[in-house]
């Protein structure tokens, strides 16, 4: 088969970093090679710093994003536990689907796809819940809630409730700062703002949630008992094998976290935020209107109206055999109607917005 080259501008996965792609190609390390702990332990580090944490347990699960919203719920959740899921988007619905697996009683606060979560509904739908769970940027609307927001909201409720954010399209894509947002529980992926393939889930858990998660979760495959046991290291100090770290996407990860604080988190949320709003200008000086709200409108998710009489899918494929873009379709009830325009990572640049652009005029005529 030949191999083609994409630009990847949809909701994910978006073209790695090359400092991502060459690490995938450089010799393989065993998983219990000192050489690559190191390597595992300084991806801890360098997650630390970009999610503005100093959680111990950071690290990256073995699967894509949607294991860590399972890691979070399998360990953290016991069977008629109260979960309070605020739902703006398809990926609040699959917390809701994930959580009720796992036995919780989950109480839902339902938004209109495209709004922000409102703090005070979701505060208003239980007085103690054991856990509440919320997704930073939702990529199937382009929406980015206030998690910093929620986080002060509970703390001074004064209760116990742990939080959980969904990161998976904001981290390496704008600021994030877990810890002074008050969240106990956050997992992401690789392949967007990360610029790295799918295929690792990152995590982190404070110590206040860790102290509370289930002792033998009804999983063993994501037990973080047991894989805390390779990644920190057991009782004993000594890293004990739990299952094959995917070393390559380690390494590919490790150096991305590199790159990216090379370039310095401020820098790289800046970039995001210049793509984004050079993108949305364009779209607007086309005629088109932009879906999400001003105001909590992601930069490195775009969300757009199909114009009317135009057919979404024709677009979409006309702009992939014709140049070589590929844009997502809209997700859930929005999927005919809506257009989604990622600039993630190394795509988070004005040359790839000026690329669409063109394309995009050409193709509508
Ligand atoms: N959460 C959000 C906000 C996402 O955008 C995605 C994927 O797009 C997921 C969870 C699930 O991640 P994955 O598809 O990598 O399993």
């Amino acid at each position: 088969m030949a191999l083609v080259e994409r630009s990847l501008l949809g909701p994910g996965p978006s073209n790695t970093y090359p400092e991502a792609t060459a690490a995938l190609a450089a010799p393989l390390l065993g998983h219990l090679d000192p050489e690559f702990l190191k390597l595992l332990d300084d991806t801890g580090e360098r997650l630390r710093s970009v999610w503005g944490t100093r959680n111990l347990r950071t690290l990256p699960l073995s699967g894509t994003g949607s294991i860590g919203m399972e890691a979070a719920f399998v360990n953290f959740v016991r069977p008629g536990d109260v979960v309070v899921v605020a739902v703006n988007g398809l990926f609040g619905e699959r917390m809701c689907d994930v959580a009720s697996r796992y036995g919780a009683e989950v109480v839902r606060v339902d938004h209109e796809w495209g709004e922000p979560v409102d703090v005070q509904r979701v505060l208003d739908a239980h007085p103690a819940p054991a856990l509440v769970a919320a997704v930073h940027a939702e990529t199937s609307t382009g929406v980015r809630s206030d998690i910093g927001r929620l986080g002060e909201a509970l703390r001074s409720r004064g209760d116990n409730t742990l939080l959980l954010a969904d990161c998976v399209t904001s981290i390496a894509g704008e600021r994030i700062d877990l810890d002074a947002w008050n969240v106990d529980i956050a997992y992401a992926g690789t392949q967007k703002c990360l610029g790295v393939p799918p295929g690792l889930a990152p995590f982190t858990v404070s110590e206040r949630a860790w102290q509370r998660r289930v002792e033998n979760p009804t999983t063993w495959y994501l037990d973080l008992g047991l894989i805390g046991n390779y990644v920190t290291g057991g009782a004993s100090g000594g890293r004990a094998y739990h299952h094959t770290a995917p070393t390559a996407m380690v390494a590919s990860l490790h150096a991305a976290l590199g790159r990216v604080l090379d370039e310095g988190m401020p820098a790289v949320a800046e970039r995001h935020r210049a793509a984004g709003e050079a993108l949305q200008q364009g779209l607007r000086r086309m005629g088109l209107e932009l879906f999400a709200p001003e105001g909590n409108r992601l930069h490195q998710l775009t969300s757009v109206w199909v114009p009317e009489g135009v057919d979404s899918a024709d677009v979409r494929k006309q702009l992939l055999t014709d140049y070589g873009i590929e844009i997502g379709a809209g997700a859930g009830p929005f999927a005919n109607s809506v257009w989604r325009i990622g600039l993630m990572g190394n795509n988070a640049r004005l040359d790839r917005v000026e690329t669409l652009l063109g394309a995009l005029r050409t193709v509508l005529g």
